[in-house]
C-alpha cells in the first residue's frame, strides 16, 4: 500500500438500506423517519407527540391521536358518529373501499367532529383522518363539518378544525363538490354570529378541502412542513410551464405568502390554541 493511501479521506457513503434490512424493524414496534432516518421506538415517538426527535419531523397523527392531544384529560363528546356514507353513484368498489377503511382505521368517516374542553374553554372541535379514504372529504364528511358549525352556532361556542385531506372524493363525484360550497355557508354563518373559526392545516390539506374549509379561517395555523395546496406541482408545472420553487406548497412558504397567519411547531400547538380562544373569549366577554 503507498503512503497517500492512509492519507487519502475515506468518502463518506450514506448507507441504503437493502428492501431486507428494512424488514428488519419490527413492524409497530420501531418507526423510521422519512426524513432523517432515524429510527424510534413507536411508544417514545407517541409520548413525543410524533415529532421525530432529530429532526422535528411531524408524522401524521390520527384524529384519536390529535383529540387526545389537544382536549383537557382527552374528554371528548362526539357528534353524529353513527353517520357513515352512502354510494350515491354506484361507484365500482366504493362501498367495499369504506369497508375496509373502517376496518383498518376503527372510524366510520375521514372526520371525528365533536366538543371537549380546551384550556377550560368548551370548543367544538373537528379532526380529519387521512388513513380513511386519504381524508378525503364526501358527503358525510361535509355534512359532519356543516353541522358542526351549526352545533357551534346554537352552543356560541369557538370552532376548531383539524384538516388532512387529499381533496374531494372522487367517488361521490360533484356531490363531493357541492360539500365545499356547503361547508363554506356553514362558516359563514358562524361568522355572522361573530364566532370564533380556527383552522389548523396538518399534512397533507389538499384539493377541494384546501379550497374551501381549510383556507376559511379566523386564524388559519399549519403544522411545520405540511403540504398544502390545491393541484398537485407536476399538474402545475405542466400548465405554467416553470419550475416551481423546493418549498412549493409547504406551510412555510405559504406563511411567507400571507396564506396562513402560523406555523405551530406541535409541542406548542395546544397552548397556542388556548392562547386565541383565551383572547376570543375576553373578546366576547366585553361586547
Ligand atoms: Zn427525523
Amino acid at each position: 500500500m503507498l503512503l497517500k493511501d492512509l492519507f487519502r479521506k475515506q468518502r463518506k457513503y450514506a448507507t441504503i438500506p437493502s428492501p431486507e434490512a428494512k424488514k428488519e424493524i419490527p413492524e409497530g414496534i420501531m418507526q423510521k423517519c422519512p426524513r432523517c432516518g432515524t429510527i424510534m421506538i413507536t411508544k417514545e415517538l407517541e409520548k413525543n407527540l410524533k415529532v421525530c426527535k432529530s429532526c422535528g419531523y411531524h408524522y401524521s397523527m390520527t384524529a384519536p391521536e390529535r383529540i387526545r392531544s389537544i382536549v383537557d384529560e382527552g374528554r371528548f363528546f362526539e357528534y353524529d358518529e353513527d353517520m357513515v356514507s352512502e354510494d350515491p353513484l354506484g361507484f365500482p368498489e366504493y362501498k367495499k373501499k369504506i369497508k375496509a377503511d373502517m376496518d383498518k382505521s376503527g372510524l366510520k368517516e375521514a372526520v371525528i367532529t365533536g366538543e371537549g374542553t380546551i384550556g377550560g374553554y368548551p370548543t367544538v372541535i373537528g379532526v380529519m383522518d387521512s388513513r380513511f379514504r386519504m381524508g378525503s372529504m364526501g358527503s358525510v364528511v361535509g355534512e359532519k363539518i356543516a353541522r358542526a358549525a351549526g352545533r357551534a352556532v346554537d352552543k356560541q361556542y369557538p370552532f376548531i378544525l383539524f384538516s388532512a385531506s387529499g381533496g374531494a372524493r372522487m367517488q361521490e363525484g360533484v356531490l363531493s363538490l357541492m360539500q365545499m360550497a356547503k361547508t363554506s355557508a356553514a362558516l359563514e354563518k358562524m361568522h355572522r354570529n361573530g364566532l370564533l373559526f380556527v383552522s389548523v392545516l396538518t399534512n397533507p390539506t389538499t384539493g377541494g378541502v384546501s379550497a374551501s374549509f381549510s383556507s376559511l379561517g379566523d386564524i388559519n395555523l399549519a403544522e411545520p412542513g405540511a403540504l398544502i395546496g390545491f393541484a398537485g406541482r407536476r399538474v402545475i408545472e405542466q400548465t405554467v410551464r416553470q419550475k416551481l420553487p423546493d418549498d412549493f406548497q409547504t406551510a412555510e412558504f405559504l406563511l411567507k405568502h400571507g396564506q396562513l397567519d402560523r406555523v405551530v411547531p406541535r409541542h406548542e400547538l395546544r397552548d397556542t390554541l388556548i392562547k386565541i380562544l383565551e383572547f376570543h373569549a375576553y373578546g366576547r366577554e366585553t361586547q
